[in-house]
């Protein structure tokens, strides 16, 4: 990083030093989110092996700080361009003080924070949502032990669930289900995404092909990957194969 070194008399000042700085801190980036991705993983292991709440918790802390950490990072990145922006713009004689000009900008970015940018962390967001849907599957299999009513009720649990494992395109059961974040509903990503491609190219819009549903603009943009489906549906599987073996 060039702090208040080099002030050329020509009047050019290279900024490369400084872009291959922030190209690394990208990378940086990238890492934190592989990092979250492993965090919200083993969350959800730990709520299928049904561990202790307590392990689940610190998976829950972790990603706290990591959005933190990502939030930091997307700070200093953004302070720096700004930075770098300023001074081609103004274009001074002298070099300014960069290291200044930054941090200055990234204390201010600093003081906005607020706990509504966890909201707007779509990884963090995901994971919560997963992790409570997953808890959801547990906690109707453990009613489901623990009451006398099995029989009938669980017939009509696992029909209701099944029906839930089939996509709406395929009518089969679903291998990697994607949902759409707008109107909820899932389906195999392969085939969402196949229809999406071939109505592009007829320069259509794609209805969501769940009977019922009035969504008329499913995107690309709109599916995520529903981690605890995926895992619900593998369970089931599972199951499934050890009652016949
Ligand atoms: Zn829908």
């Amino acid at each position: 990083m060039p702090g208040r070194s080099s002030s050329s008399s020509t009047g050019f000042i290279s900024f490369s030093g400084v872009e291959s700085a922030l190209s690394s801190l990208k990378n940086f980036q990238s890492c934190i989110n592989s990092g979250m991705d492993a965090a919200s993983n083993v969350a959800l292991d730990l709520v299928e092996s049904q561990t202790e709440v307590s392990s689940e918790y610190s998976m829950d802390k972790a990603m706290i700080e990591f959005v933190m950490l990502d939030r930091e990072l997307n700070h200093y990145i953004k302070a720096v361009q700004s930075a770098i922006n300023h001074v081609k713009e103004e274009r001074p004689e002298k070099i300014p003080n960069l290291k200044l000009l930054v941090e200055k900008k990234f204390v201010a970015l600093q003081s906005k924070n607020s706990d509504a940018d966890f909201q707007n962390n779509e990884r963090f967001v995901q994971f919560k949502q997963q992790l409570r849907e997953l808890k959801k599957q547990y906690g109707l299999q453990a009613d489901r032990e623990t009451d006398g009513l099995e029989g009938m009720d669980e017939d009509m649990i696992v029909t209701q669930s099944q029906t839930n494992f089939i996509c709406p395109i395929t009518q089969l059961e679903m291998k990697k289900p994607v949902k759409n974040k707008v109107c909820g509903h899932t389906y195999e990503d392969e085939a969402i995404v196949r229809m999406i491609e071939s109505k592009n190219k007829r320069k259509k819009k794609t209805c969501c092909p769940k009977i019922g549903c009035s969504h008329t603009d499913v995107k690309m943009s709109d599916l995520v990957q529903d981690e605890a489906l995926r895992r619900a549906i593998e369970n089931h599987n599972k199951k499934r194969n050890r009652h016949s073996e």
